[in-house]
């Protein structure tokens, strides 16, 4: 319980004290400088109460390619694994059907959110946040929804087995977007349309997301 205030309260000020510096980033974007940034990502895949793995790790590939594709057309921004690509846990997962919104920030508190904390990349960032990688969790169901993300709340995201695979792959480049302060688009050509194929990023958005504390120059 406490954990969870903790980190949710600790990844604010990370996002916030992170904001400022990439402001620089922001205006150097806006005349047109816009050199290669970064972002970790790591994908984990859970197992059930049988310890079958609700993907297998083939079946992460053409997503994390395609989320790799979108940031660096979109936002010149190179999505590199954290250490592993995709890695699939031991034992069985105590969080395989979870939320979203005030759900999901609930159960952050509790048992699931303890196991995504416990199973998260942490290359980079442990303390200031700066550069702290994000994971992605594929779970095997979250309620009314394909995909979730508490922006910057959490270092992790989590999206649907069965979802890999929808909207030509693009989940979890949405996700990540979430995750890197983006919220919806009315647009459905818009990456950050709730559903469907788009891709797109418009300059502000990048803006936003180039200047995430999940993404650094170095
Ligand atoms: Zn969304």
């Amino acid at each position: 319980m406490l954990g969870g205030a903790v980190a949710q309260s600790l990844n604010v000020l990370r996002e916030a004290a992170n904001r400022v510096p990439g402001l620089v980033d922001t205006a150097a974007g806006f005349a047109g400088v816009r050199p290669y940034k970064k972002l970790l990502l790591r994908v984990v895949i859970l197992r059930d109460e049988e310890g079958k793995a609700l993907a297998p790790d083939e079946a992460v590939i053409p997503s994390f390619l395609e989320a790799q594709r979108i940031f660096m057309e979109q936002a010149r921004v190179r999505l590199i694994p954290a250490g592993t690509m995709v890695v699939t846990l031991d034992e069985p997962a105590p969080a395989l059907d979870v939320h979203c919104d005030d759900g999901a920030w609930q159960e952050d508190f509790d048992t699931a959110g303890e196991f995504f904390r416990r199973h998260e990349a942490r290359d980079r960032g442990r303390i200031s946040g700066y550069g702290a990688p994000v994971t992605v969790f594929v779970v095997r169901d979250i309620s009314n929804k394909g995909g979730c993300s508490l922006g910057p709340l959490t270092n992790y995201v989590t999206i649907e087995a069965r979802m890999l695979p929808r909207a030509r792959y693009r989940l979890i480049a949405h996700e990540v977007a979430h995750a890197c302060g983006l919220w919806h688009s009315k647009d459905k050509a818009n990456l950050m349309y709730p559903k469907g194929p788009g891709d797109i990023l418009l300059p502000w958005q990048a803006a936003i997301l180039r200047n995430s504390r999940h993404v650094t120059l170095l």
